[in-house]
């Protein structure tokens, strides 16, 4: 189905774009569950778009004009919830579909959260350390109170770092009055440990990947440690999962990310390649260090013979030419938005399974909501609570998604959508439409 005629949010773009994706997804299942138009309706725009545009002092001396964006899409569960990106790409259609696709997370998940995202059109290789912190903390400042602990809370996401939550969450509370301090360090999630982060939050989304990768064994009744995997991306998602799956004994053959693509058939050695790209910035490089290793072209990535493929880097990476290579039985989604819509039609024809992303990468936004739990009680939760809370959840929607797969004759992706909706719905139900 297509998007509502006459949404002029789509109706302004002249070419295709993620939103539309995103919008385009929900609606499937929407048709699915026999959803009220006007709840489709609504999940078809985001509720606020904040776009900042603030200026910052370079090292040398001279001054640029940044443009940063935070869009709220949902908060019928809860706060506005969803991760900053510092990356050239960002732009409003971006930040708009992973703001809508934190909705459909947070609702199939069972956490009290909405959907927000946000981000800043910047290159962070290119600038320091101290222009990123003024960076930062004036776009912090220029969010002012449209971001708080039962607001709107931001997390790491492609190119910001533990480190730049902090700074968010000290410019926050610096501007908060003196009595307020305290309370409002919840207002990000993701931060160090020494500053209120919680443990298991750095490889929270990864650990999840996995835990979801373990279920979808016990559903088709594959061992986890025979399994041979490649992966898109090695930063804090791929880089995490990799080190975590190949630790529970799986084989991951090849990894590629911005700098390069290497590869070894008899497994990589994760640990050594963890070190080599934190010390390197990337996994370039590695083959010339390691004799078993090999540097490959970019596109051998999506035709390596492996069990698994998990794109952990940027969206709109699997393409339908990508789709009809892939060997892979099973595309597990730790990046948002891998897939395109071709892709998509291609792998449900040549039987390639596909954990979409909304069930996939939640374990991030689990362990926010950890974090942001112990925030508010004052408390800090041991390693092994917080990890049978994330396993607990992602096995639950797990569970639910399997179930509605069978319920309705679907796609993963669909049922995924489907039980996010219906929680949606039955929200909207009770609570009515104001005013
Ligand atoms: P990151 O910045 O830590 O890492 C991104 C990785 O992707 C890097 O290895 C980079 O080199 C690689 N990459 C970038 N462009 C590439 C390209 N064109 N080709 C190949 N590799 C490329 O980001 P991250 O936090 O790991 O996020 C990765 C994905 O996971 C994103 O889609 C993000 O939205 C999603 N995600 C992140 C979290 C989180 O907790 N960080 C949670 C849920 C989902």
């Amino acid at each position: 189905m297509t998007p509502s005629k006459g949404n002029p949010y789509m109706d302004a773009r002249r070419q295709r774009s993620l939103h539309e994706t995103a919008v385009e997804q929900f609606q499937r299942a929407a048709e699915l569950i026999g959803m009220e138009e006007r709840y489709r309706e609504i999940l078809s725009y985001p509720k606020n778009e904040v776009i900042v545009n603030f200026p910052v002092q370079l090292d040398d001396g001279t001054w640029r004009v940044f443009r940063g964006y935070r869009i709220q899409h949902n908060n019928i569960l809860g706060p506005f919830k969803g991760g900053i990106r510092f990356h050239p790409d960002v732009d409003l259609d971006e930040v708009s579909a992973l703001a809508a696709w934190m909705t459909f997370k947070c609702s199939l998940v069972g956490l009290p959260f909405g959907g927000a995202k946000g981000g800043v059109t910047i290159d962070p290789r290119q600038y320091s350390a101290d222009e990123m912190q003024r960076l930062v903390r004036r776009f912090t400042h220029a969010l002012g109170s449209n971001i708080g602990p039962d607001h709107d809370i931001p997390a790491p996401d492609v190119g910001t770092t533990s480190q730049m939550m902090d700074w968010i969450m000290d410019t926050f509370t610096n501007l908060a009055g003196p009595g307020n301090r305290q309370m409002v360090r919840g207002v990000v999630t993701g931060k160090s440990l020494a500053t209120g982060g919680s443990l298991g939050r750095a490889a929270a989304t990864g650990q999840g990947v996995l835990y979801v990768l373990r279920h979808w064994c016990g559903e088709v009744d594959q061992r986890l440690d025979d399994l041979s995997i490649a992966v898109q991306g090695f930063g804090n998602v791929g880089g995490h999962f990799a080190r975590l799956a190949a630790e529970a004994g799986c084989r991951i053959v090849a990894v590629g990310d911005q700098t390069g693509t290497i590869s070894d058939s008899t497994g990589l050695d994760v640990e050594a390649l963890w070190t080599w790209v934190s010390e390197h910035g990337g996994v370039a490089g590695f083959d010339d260090v390691h004799a078993s290793v090999t540097a490959i072209p970019t596109e051998e990535l999506f035709s390596a013979d492996v069990d698994v493929f998990v794109p952990a880097a940027l969206e709109n990476q699997l393409t339908a030419d990508r789709a009809r290579r892939m060997r892979a039985r099973l595309v597990i989604e730790a990046a948002n938005g891998p897939t395109t819509s071709e892709a998509e039609t291609i792998f449900a024809e040549r039987g390639i399974d596909v954990i979409p992303d909304i069930l996939a990468n939640a374990g991030g936004v689990i362990v926010s909501y950890c974090e942001w739990l112990q925030n508010k009680a004052g408390s800090r939760w041991t390693a092994a609570e917080v990890d049978d809370r994330l396993r607990q959840l992602l096995w639950e929607a797990s569970d639910k998604v399997v179930a509605a797969m069978e319920e309705l004759g679907c796609s993963r992706r669909e049922a995924a959508y489907a039980v996010s909706l219906r929680r949606l719905q039955e929200v909207y139900l009770l609570r009515g439409i104001f005013p």
